[in-house]
């Protein structure tokens, strides 16, 4: 019996349900971001409440697609090196 670590499995499940939950985040691809970014101003309508996203889907970062708590943790996300790196290919 070399016996598998019981810990391990626990381990690995986590991992990859957080994955999961990230690519669910991500689901949206590129081009449909583009084209959301193609969009003049008065086209884009204000964001919608809704109970099921972080923050009432309030805070949204239309560059990455993805929703935020709170303004502070969306400017914090601004600042990131993955949301510059996108900004700078979607610009
Ligand atoms: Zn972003």
């Amino acid at each position: 019996m070399g016996g598998k670590c019981p810990h391990r499995k626990v381990k690995t499940r986590r991992y990859s349900h957080k994955k999961f939950r990230r690519s669910k985040f991500e689901a949206k691809g590129d081009d449909a971001v583009y084209e959301q970014l193609q969009k003049p101003d008065d086209q884009i309508k204000p964001l919608p409440l809704d109970e099921d996203l972080p923050g009432m889907g309030q805070y949204y970062c239309l560059h990455c697609d993805r929703y935020f708590q709170n303004v502070a943790v969306r400017d914090d996300h601004f600042k990131t090196k993955k949301h510059r790196k996108r900004y700078v290919s979607l610009a």
